[in-house]
């Protein structure tokens, strides 16, 4: 179970709705499966090179070669690697934890899809040589125009496994 504020809830809503029709990404911490604090990050896929595209294997790659840098964002996401390491930095400096990745998917469910996957397995290699805590993917889908949709998902060995959230005041 993630226990997260309601004021962040909003927030992660409110980010997507902003971004959208492009999918916006972001750094949750607290402690203890405590949410205190949101960063967000920006999207950088849509500056990205084909040489790093490289990583969006068999046909989501080539489907996303054909896209215009702006389609590409839209369907998925890259987060800034120097905003990602401030906010880390941030997040040890109060003693907290990283506890969830979170991203939007602006016209499909709040799944994560294979590229999701892909990256967080990624992570994952490098998260176990570092000794950091496994953070959750959560996923804000506005699929729903009337009524945003979020979940959380333990991502493990390639099999996302959906964690219930609950949403406390303050
Ligand atoms: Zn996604």
């Amino acid at each position: 179970m993630l226990h997260i504020p309601s004021r962040i809830i909003q927030d992660m809503i409110a980010h997507a709705r902003e971004l959208a029709p492009h999918e916006c990404c972001g750094i949750l911490s607290g402690k203890t499966q405590q949410v205190a604090e949101i960063f967000r990050i920006t999207n950088i896929l849509a500056n990205m090179s084909d040489q790093e595209l490289s990583r969006f294997e068999g046909a989501k790659l080539s489907d996303l070669k054909q896209l215009s840098p702006e389609e590409r964002a839209d369907i998925a996401f890259q987060m800034d690697a120097r905003e990602m390491a401030m906010a880390q930095r941030e997040i040890r400096t109060k003693d907290q934890e990283l506890l969830g990745f979170y991203h939007s998917h602006t016209a499909s469910p709040a799944r994560p899809s294979q590229t999701d996957i892909t990256i967080a397995m990624e992570f994952e290699s490098y998260r176990q040589k570092l000794a950091l805590p496994q953070p959750l993917h959560l996923i804000i889908s506005l699929e729903n125009r009337e009524k945003s949709d979020i979940r959380a998902y333990r991502i493990q060995d390639s099999q996302a496994t959906e964690i219930p959230i609950q949403q406390i005041s303050s």
